[in-house]
């Protein structure tokens, strides 16, 4: 599902503030804010600020705001002077997405594990 906002979803509510959360950066298309659960000493979530519940529901006309995603992540990684990190996009229930409202997990801070599934 693609849509502006999404009444119910958990991520809709903190992008209108309806919802707390620690924002680091924020544009017109893309917010960031702390995980509230961190796995790594930095976890952050990269959303789209228009509600896109999956990957799979990303279209061509999101590109650029998902090409801004993973340049974001790489300027939060300079800024905080993480030397690697990790990205990662849980889809649906198999993939470990619990919000349905597409996010990138960026963690670092700390040696990952080689495990990744
Ligand atoms: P998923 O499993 O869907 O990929 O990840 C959802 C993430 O959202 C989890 O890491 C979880 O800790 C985080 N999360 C869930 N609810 C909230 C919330 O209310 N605020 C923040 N900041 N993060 C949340
Ligand atoms: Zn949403």
């Amino acid at each position: 599902m693609k849509n502006k906002s999404s009444p119910e979803c958990l991520f809709c509510k903190i992008i209108s503030h309806e919802l707390p959360s620690e924002r680091l950066y924020e544009d017109d298309e893309i917010l960031v804010f702390k995980d509230i659960n961190p796995q790594a000493p930095f976890h952050v979530l990269l959303i789209p600020k228009i509600h896109i519940s999956t990957l799979n529901d990303l279209g061509v006309e999101n590109v650029g705001m998902a090409g801004k995603l993973f340049l974001t992540a790489k300027y939060l990684a300079e800024s905080n002077d993480l030397e690697g990190y990790r990205v990662v996009v849980n889809t649906n229930q198999e993939g470990g997405q619990v919000v349905y409202h597409m996010h990138m997990h960026m963690l670092g801070g700390r040696q990952m594990k080689p495990s990744l599934g």
